[in-house]
């Protein structure tokens, strides 16, 4: 972990310590509005729905479906060594998106990667404390 080159990101406790408390463990947790019941990514003390301050944390299950995806051919720092690498938002199961990385995929053959694909989390150590969700495809 202590060569880890990529950007490594700063929890703040008050609005994603949940999240990174959760990805640690190898779960991810998202916030969802109590009012209006729909989960929300990326994490806010304010539903961007309703407008409403009751916001909760909630195991997600972790699976997914490609939304869309990019491969990127550029990159800089520890991302230069893993060009060309694909990059996608994943439709949540639990609802909203989330931009990631998706592994297991070939950025060089990018015909098979498919737009729907079922996609399911997993977390990488950047730091002991820091834990960070990429998502690979299943099935
Ligand atoms: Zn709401």
């Amino acid at each position: 972990m202590a060569d880890y080159k990529k950007p490594i990101p700063d929890p703040d406790p008050y609005t994603t310590g949940p999240f990174w408390d959760g990805a640690k463990q190898g779960k991810l947790f998202l916030p969802r509005c109590t009012d209006c019941n729909r989960a929300h990514f990326y994490p806010r003390i304010i539903c961007p729905f309703c407008h409403s301050t009751a916001i909760e944390w909630f195991e997600a299950s972790g699976e997914g479906w490609i939304h869309t995806f990019a491969v990127q051919h550029r990159a800089f720092g520890g991302w230069a060594d893993e060009v060309p690498f694909v990059t996608a938002y994943i439709d949540l199961k639990e609802g909203d998106r989330m931009f990631t990385v998706l592994r297991g995929v070939d950025g060089n053959k990018p015909e098979e990667i498919k737009v729907g694909a079922p996609v399911k989390v997993e977390f990488e150590a950047a730091t002991e404390d820091v834990h960070i969700p990429f998502w690979r495809v299943v099935g």
